[in-house]
């Protein structure tokens, strides 16, 4: 038995911090669950239904992808070994890259340990203090981050707003490069980037643009290969960035561009040479979740089903969904205690729906982000909605 330790003045002063989380309702904390990611989970011995994985297309437990990676797990073991450059690429490896490369159509393709890897690589790779970032407002904390790394003076634009970015471009005097960078479906807010724009402004100012399409690919594009693929710009998009963990299923995240772009960031993007490569088992569960996004174009359009479902009944319940054209639907509630008061009063009813709250989101934007899954049935639809209007009731919020 370990004795409790005396609290250090170190131990004192997180404390605080945490209470004063707490009385924001800002405090987080950790939800086993003793299942896989289905539209079913278990949480204490409950079967719960769940409404917040980026596991869209219901590909972690589809058959053919387990299959993959049990065979791989059997060759190659559990790891890989050491960095992709060391000794750690294998076979796995090398077909996923060319299946990312055929899937995003583009010339090559590269994987890395997760999106945040890639957008925390590539940034930096390609500027430095000498060059002009320009960031969404709400972009996701792995760009605001690669921003950071790179010593790039970093402009943010408004969110979506083209007009506030070309004035931005407009107002540079000699900069050697000039870099814009957007998510093309926004993780917490559910809209599109207005692409095609973003594409004529980078034109128009010699601009390079670099696309996260963590959200889009599976879900968009005739082959499920993203946004940038559905609206036909790849040939106007410079970089896409992108992750194996949400529609793909496993873990990793990817580059794809040019053949010189790969090469460049096999030299120099330092998060993906002083990082393990991923377990070949992984890059094979990636390769085949790759081939169903391809061929099972039905899970595709069952998941938009489902998405357009929810969103017109969520609607006539009585709750505001931020307006967009995604299965990312944010039911805007405020206040973070509100908020966490509902996603409570769901769990009671059986639906788990978590609380997204600052700084996830700016101050007073909490919400509920409901994310429907192909494989979600109409009878669980139909249970989500009469929880949310059960706990809208619980908590006096309808
Ligand atoms: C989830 C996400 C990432 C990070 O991807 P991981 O593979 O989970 O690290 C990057 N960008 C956006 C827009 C995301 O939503």
């Amino acid at each position: 038995m370990f004795k409790t330790p005396p609290r250090s003045p170190l131990d004192e002063d997180l404390r605080a911090r945490l209470d004063a989380r707490e009385s924001h309702a800002l405090r987080r904390q950790l939800r086993p669950i003793s299942s896989g990611i289905g539209p079913r989970i278990v949480v204490d011995g409950r079967s719960i239904l769940q409404f917040c994985s980026n596991d869209y297309l219901g590909i972690t437990s589809h058959p053919a992808v387990i299959r993959a990676a049990e065979t791989a797990l059997a060759r190659y073991g559990t790891g890989a070994g050491s960095a992709r450059l060391v000794v750690g690429t294998s076979s796995p490896h090398c077909e996923l890259e060319e299946a990312l490369a055929q899937l995003k159509q583009t010339e090559a393709a590269l994987a890395l340990s997760s999106g945040y890897h890639a957008n925390t690589g590539v940034l930096p790779a390609l500027t430095g203090p000498e060059d002009m970032i320009f960031s969404d407002a709400l972009n996701h904390a792995s760009i605001i981050d690669g921003c950071r790394l790179s010593h790039a003076a970093t402009k943010i634009y408004r969110h979506n707003d083209v007009e506030h970015l070309a004035t931005l471009l407009s107002a540079t005097g000699t900069i050697r490069r000039r870099v814009i960078v957007t998510e093309s479906v926004f993780a917490m807010d559910g809209d599109l980037a207005p692409l095609s724009d973003l594409a004529n402004v980078a034109k128009q100012y010699d601009a390079l643009l670099v696309v996260d399409e963590a959200h889009a690919t599976g879900v968009f594009g005739s082959h499920g290969g993203g946004l940038v693929q559905e609206l036909e710009l790849g040939a106007h998009v410079d970089v896409q960035i992108g992750t194996l963990s949400k529609a793909i299923g496993a873990l990793g995240g990817y580059v794809a561009g040019s053949q010189t772009l790969i090469d460049t960031l096999i030299n120099e993007a330092r998060t993906f040479i002083y990082t393990t490569a991923l377990p070949p088992s992984v890059a094979a569960s990636a390769t085949a979740a790759i081939q169903v996004i391809t061929q099972e174009p039905e899970r595709r359009e069952q998941l938009w089903q489902n998405t357009r479902f929810l969103r017109k009944a969520l609607d006539a319940a009585g709750y505001h969904i931020n307006p967009g054209n995604s299965p990312i639907l944010p039911v805007m509630i405020g206040d973070a205690a509100q908020t966490v008061a509902l996603s409570n009063a769901l769990f009671t009813h059986g639906v788990l729906v978590s609380a997204i709250r600052p700084p996830t989101v700016p101050t007073g934007t909490a919400r509920l982000r409901v994310t429907p899954m192909a494989t979600h049935t109409e009878n669980d639809l139909e249970q989500a909605v009469d929880a949310f209007i059960a706990a809208g009731h619980d908590t006096d919020y309808l």
